[in-house]
């Protein structure tokens, strides 16, 4: 039997089909946040790792950002830029650490300041009309207000770099914006990608537009066209891709955009683990085959989930069983597709999102680790696969945004994150059919009338969990023992802090009589107020 041709062309990359500004990353906390801010401004913006050697770059870039950093350029183990980015022949710019490394590399004058810097400033423009034009072009449309900034070093330039000119200071920091006479090299010694610097962004755009000259091309529109033809010249005329979709808003866009690239030769699988929430599969099933026309096929294992299930307590057996199982029912289901006669199925997709790229690149120093993602690994080797993933150079915002271009129905645009093993870690204790009923139907109340109430889209993720104690209560003049239903309500940005939702007390009073009526087994309801951290946004 002859064998089908890899295609031929190599897929461009976003980097070059959209200008870019590469980010290099020294370590901040607000590294992402730069990239973000680009993005927000139509900008495509990639970033990697300050080590990066610019002659391996795969692109060329508009203009570099260096980063901020918690290291001191003049430590002995500091990281330093690779020079060439200096030859690069496009603008600089240098944010804090990225400033300062700007000024080790012009004269090395870089030294602790006798006062550290937390919080903000206010940041008085320097103009310099006439002398050379273009050092004023960071500032501009700024000069004319004093600028509100936020800054955090304790490091400082201890003399302005030879070919420099003072752009900006502060009571404090003399050298607060510097620019060099000639080359388009900019420093900054406040952070404008944090929302503390309030027209911050104002002056990532000056940089990328004016000074790059970066076009704002980067819609989701321009995505869609470019991402569905680099999908047909990966995959190629024949081949096929599987794919495990969830509901989840990742899952169900990647799903909807391998559709419109390869109809019906991506095949997605649905695998019912028993622990989804009320009426979830059927939903879920709908939506993609006749809402969004994906080939889709569900397998109900929900047997094979809850016998394994029977009598585990602990929240980490719990995860591994579902995780495991998942894994074997997919690749079975796979299986039997990739098997057909004449099937060429080559890929497996991956919803994996760019905030997940950047963990794993991110630079944190010397003793740096690289983190692999997700279980996927053994599952490409067994079945020889190889991994497709289309929104991995998309942030969460991006990717809704995709998803709505794309028709998927605002509901599922929107959905709160939900744990792969589902409702399971949300029952404390075993999981048993009767248990997973008083858990489902007491989440839809909660999550009903949240939706009823317009707070959907103001809570990050809501749901209900299952205390199996009981306490006891009064019901229709009968003494019962029941068990607790725990509601949690949470906002957050990045859900690595969060705060539990405010609601009012009548919200709450709805809810909690219409669980105790409706859902036999409880006559408690309990709201949670704890904070994350020391909280976790589940409870197992
Ligand atoms: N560590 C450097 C300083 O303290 C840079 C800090 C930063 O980039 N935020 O000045």
């Amino acid at each position: 039997e002859q064998e089908i041709k890899k295609p031929a062309m190599e897929t461009e990359m976003i980097s070059q089909l959209f200008d870019t500004v590469l980010v290099l990353d020294f370590g901040s906390q607000y590294t992402h946040l730069i990239t973000r801010r680009l993005r927000e401004l139509n900008i495509y913006s990639e970033m990697l790792p300050c080590t990066q050697k610019i002659a391996d770059l795969s692109f060329k870039p508009k203009g570099v950002i260096l980063s901020g950093g918690p290291y001191s350029v003049y430590a002995p183990d500091a990281p330093h830029v690779d020079p060439a980015v200096f030859d690069l022949g496009v603008p600089i710019l240098g944010v804090c650490y990225g400033l300062q490394e700007i000024a080790w590399n012009n004269g090395k004058d870089v030294s602790a300041g006798e006062r550290r810097e937390y919080g903000h400033s206010v940041v008085r423009v320097t103009k310099h009309t006439g002398l050379a034009a273009h050092v004023d072009r960071l500032f501009e449309g700024l000069s004319h207000e004093e600028m509100v900034a936020w800054m955090s070093h304790g490091d400082k330039l201890s003399k302005l770099p030879e070919g420099f000119l003072v752009i900006a200071e502060t009571d404090n920091a003399p050298f607060a914006g510097i620019a060099h006479k000639e080359k388009e090299l900019y420093g900054i010694q406040f952070h404008p990608e944090v929302t503390h610097t309030p027209k911050g962004t104002h002056l990532i755009k000056n940089f990328a537009v004016n000074i790059c000259g970066c076009k704002q091309e980067w819609t989701m529109d321009r995505f869609v066209e470019t991402e569905i033809e680099r999908i047909r010249a990966l995959v190629g005329p024949t081949s096929e891709v599987i794919g495990a979709v969830s509901g989840g808003v990742d899952s169900t866009v990647a799903a909807k955009l391998m559709h419109e690239a390869i109809g019906d030769r991506f095949h997605a699988i649905l695998v019912d683990n028993g622990v989804m929430r009320l009426n979830e599969c059927q939903i879920v099933k709908e939506t993609l085959t006749k809402g969004l026309g994906v080939n889709l096929d569900v397998v109900d294992a929900s047997e094979e989930f809850l016998t394994k299930l029977k009598g585990v307590e602990d929240p980490e057996k719990k995860r591994k069983i579902i995780g495991n199982t998942f894994i074997e029912v997919f690749q079975r289901e796979a299986a039997k597709i990739t098997s057909r006669s004449g099937a060429h199925v080559e890929f497996l997709l991956q919803g994996t999102l760019y905030p997940d790229v950047i963990e794993s690149i991110s630079f944190k120093g010397p003793s740096q680790t690289i983190k692999t993602h997700h279980n996927v690994g053994g599952l490409l080797e067994n079945m020889h696969l190889k991994l497709i993933e289309p929104l991995r150079e998309l942030f969460k915002d991006e990717v809704r945004e995709l998803g709505t271009n794309l028709g998927i129905p605002e509901d599922l645009v929107w959905r709160h994150p939900f744990p792969g093993p589902g409702i399971a870690i949300r029952i404390l204790g075993e999981v048993t059919p009767e248990q997973i009923d008083i858990a489902r139907k007491a989440d839809n109340i909660f999550i009903e009338e949240i939706k009823a109430a317009g707070l959907y889209r103001k809570i990050s993720q809501a749901f209900a969990a299952l205390l199996p104690v009981r306490a006891v209560g009064v019901m229709g003049d009968q003494r019962v023992y029941d068990q607790i239903v725990a509601l949690r309500a949470v906002e957050t940005t990045d859900y690595m802090t969060a705060d539990w939702f405010d609601f009012d007390g009548k919200f709450l009073r709805r809810v909690a009589t219409r669980i105790v009526n409706e859902v036999p087994g409880v006559c408690r309801v309990v709201y949670d107020v704890t904070q994350k951290p020391p909280g976790t946004i589940e409870f197992q």
